[in-house]
């Protein structure tokens, strides 16, 4: 596939609706911010609106919530997040996220947080206190993370672990070969594959992951990777199309035809075993996490 021109099969309808309005003058209210909004997602509409979906009261719709301020002290070549850091910490945050599940009812949340590598413990502690009060405050709830590497510091992935979160994703985003070029120089491939790996050893959490296509990969790096993530026990893993934010960002190599996400899925549902795969170009770590999470584990 050319890299020059999008196809046709990434067209998205824009967001609409009653729903999607209530959920963001309630963020705002809380003075929140999500991933959905602020890396314009494409899916915003689907994981917001979709079945099950935020508003029906039935586990299924998905938001995911960015911790720890809009800057981040790393530079990823793919991402849209200001690069910055030294933003102090909310002390109100874990309560203000907690407050704003309750009212838009969701059932499932996903919370994540730019990477903050200049704070002592790089925010372990703030991030498993917004895990704690949204269990504190809604027992039934279901919390997936999506926790940056903390420099493979185990101690303080444990301290996330001890929270009690449902499911641990961290994204190892691309093949071993193209992580110097995709992400931040302090990520790394066997230190994202180390986290994952603690996450499901040290407890009953479900783990999780995601890869972007259109890096320039080839099919049997993505292969490899796919069993090295099963091989670290990784549960649940999603692919999907990288798109280029901006000029500045890295170019895209390639466009992947929806037929080949279907093959992935196959390859990690049936040959490798993941629980659940979710594949296809417009899939992002965290769509429809909840209502996928629910089907594959739950009923
Ligand atoms: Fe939000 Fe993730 Fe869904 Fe995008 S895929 S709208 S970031 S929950
Ligand atoms: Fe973006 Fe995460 Fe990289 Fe920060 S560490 S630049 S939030 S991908």
């Amino acid at each position: 596939m050319s890299r020059s021109r999008k196809p046709d099969w990434l067209a998205v309808q824009p967001p609409s609706g009653n729903e999607f309005t209530d959920i963001k003058r309630t963020l705002r209210e809380h003075d929140l911010n999500t991933v959905c909004e602020e890396a314009n997602c494409p899916n915003l509409g689907e994981c917001w609106s979709g079945r099950g979906g935020p508003g029906e009261g039935d586990a299924g719709g998905t938001a995911t919530f960015m911790l720890m301020g809009h800057k981040c002290t790393r530079s990823c070549g793919f991402c849209d997040v200001e690069t910055g850091g030294g933003e102090p910490l909310d002390p109100d945050e874990p309560e203000n996220v907690a407050s704003a599940v309750a009212e838009i009812g969701l059932d499932y949340v996903v919370l994540t947080s730019v990477d903050r590598d200049d704070l002592p413990d790089q925010g372990a502690a703030h991030f498993a206190e917004t895990i704690r009060e949204i269990k504190r405050r809604h027992p039934g709830i279901l919390v997936e993370v999506l926790i940056p590497d903390f420099q493979g510091e185990p101690e303080l992935v444990r301290k996330i672990i001890d929270a009690g979160p449902d499911v641990i994703a961290h994204n190892v985003e691309t093949v071993e070969r193209l992580q110097g070029k995709v992400r931040d120089p302090r990520a790394g491939y066997e230190q994202s594959l180390s986290v994952l790996e603690q996450a499901g050893r040290e407890s009953d959490v479900y783990t999780k992951t995601s890869i972007m296509l259109g890096h320039g990969e080839y099919d049997h790096e993505v292969y490899r990777t796919l069993a090295d993530l099963r091989e670290a026990e990784v549960d649940v893993v999603t692919l999907g199309q990288y798109l280029r934010p901006s000029r500045e960002h890295l170019p895209v190599e390639s466009y992947v035809h929806p037929d080949t996400y279907e093959t992935w899925r196959r390859v990690a549902e049936e040959e490798l075993d993941f629980l659940y795969c979710a594949s296809g170009p417009m899939v992002r770590s965290s769509y429809k996490a909840g209502e996928l999470f629910v089907d594959a584990v739950l009923r």
